[in-house]
């Protein structure tokens, strides 16, 4: 596959912004302040960031057993679609209802979007999809999976066809990843160069970090870098996520805790009366009941803030599995109010 060619003539054309790092004595090169703060022991307050988040790529190389230049982060992965949509442009494919952000982010950039209704089991409508590929001949494809709002992962032989049969770039979220219990497509990144990978580690304890990564073929992970800001993760950010990522006993037991409670959450929902709960792989769970509105109006005023999804899914909510106690001050206010 020519990757060169999928990317806008504008990106193809462009160098990376070069940050060199040069051993000194003296660093008086980028018109920083010789005074820091000293918040933080190891990091100078007064130096801007590793541009290149070497450390935190070394790290998150090493637990997936990739290598750095297949790693790309970002401030968040909402900077990463930024990034995709600018370097590769429309028309940009997604299913729908799924994460907001693609449809956005896309349009924000003056990109065409192609958005195709999921089949009624919320997986991937394959006919629509692949006719709308023929048509628009889509550069970009993002499939949230486990989905955002649904709660499930999308068929992984639909996904490897939809990676074979596109001529664009497949952009799997797997956002919520570390909950499913499916393998997820890392392993396939060795067949197909057009297939990139999304994570973050805002779904597993680390939202105010702000760090999201893509995983790929080092020649997609090149041109997107192209359009990347020089400084976009900051040194704080870099500094504490090695840090979590290495207590890897914390981060596991955390997982495990949102997965079992998750299991508990949906045996209770689908024994209360006049609730319809979805499978879910992820950290939350859609339910339908027959009057949204005063379900999430009545559960507020208990103190309760869940997601209500008119709009997205009609009669449908979507409540995020907290802890034991959040999730009980949660079931009981739901009968409550039923
Ligand atoms: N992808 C999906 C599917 C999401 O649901 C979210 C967060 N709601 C994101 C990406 C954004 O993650 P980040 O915090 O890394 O920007």
């Amino acid at each position: 596959m020519n990757i060169r060619a999928l990317v806008k003539p504008n990106v193809r054309r462009l160098s990376a912004y070069e940050a060199k790092e040069i051993p000194c004595r003296v660093k008086l090169d980028a018109n920083e302040s010789p005074y820091g703060f000293s918040f933080f022991k190891n990091i100078p307050t007064n130096r801007y960031p590793d541009p290149e988040a070497k450390e935190l790529k070394t790290t998150l190389a090493k637990q997936l057993k990739l290598k750095s230049k297949n790693i790309l982060v970002g401030n968040g992965s909402d900077e990463l679609i930024y990034y995709l949509v600018t370097t590769f442009g429309g028309a940009v494919l997604y299913p729908t209802p799924t994460f907001s952000m693609y449809g956005i982010i896309s349009k924000a950039l003056g990109e065409k979007t192609i958005e195709i209704p999921l089949d009624p089991s919320f997986d991937l409508n394959m006919k629509k999809i692949l006719d709308a590929i023929k048509k628009h001949k889509p550069k970009l494809l993002f499939l949230s999976s486990p989905n955002n709002p649904t709660g499930n992962c999308f068929s992984t032989e639909r996904i490897l066809m939809l990676i074979e049969k596109s001529k664009g770039i497949v952009v799997v979220d797997e956002a919520y990843q570390p909950f499913s219990s499916e393998r997820g497509f890392i392993p396939f990144l060795k067949d197909y160069k057009n297939l990139l990978i999304m994570r973050t580690l805002s779904k597993i304890g680390l939202a105010a970090l702000r760090v999201g990564f893509l995983i790929g073929d080092e020649e997609v992970i090149n041109e997107v870098n192209k359009v990347r800001l020089p400084f976009n993760l900051n040194s704080i950010s870099q500094a504490l996520a090695v840090r979590a990522l290495k207590d890897k006993k914390q981060m596991r037991s955390a997982i495990s805790s949102i997965v079992s409670e998750r299991e508990r959450l949906s045996k209770e929902l689908a024994e209360i009366k006049g609730v319809m709960a979805y499978p879910s792989e992820a950290n939350f769970i859609l339910f339908k009941v027959k009057n949204p509105e005063k379900v999430y109006a009545g559960l507020l005023k208990k103190g309760v803030l869940i997601r209500n999804m008119k709009g997205v899914i009609n009669g449908c909510l979507r409540v995020t599995v907290g802890s034991k106690k959040e999730n009980d001050i949660f079931l009981r206010a739901l009968r409550e109010v039923l």
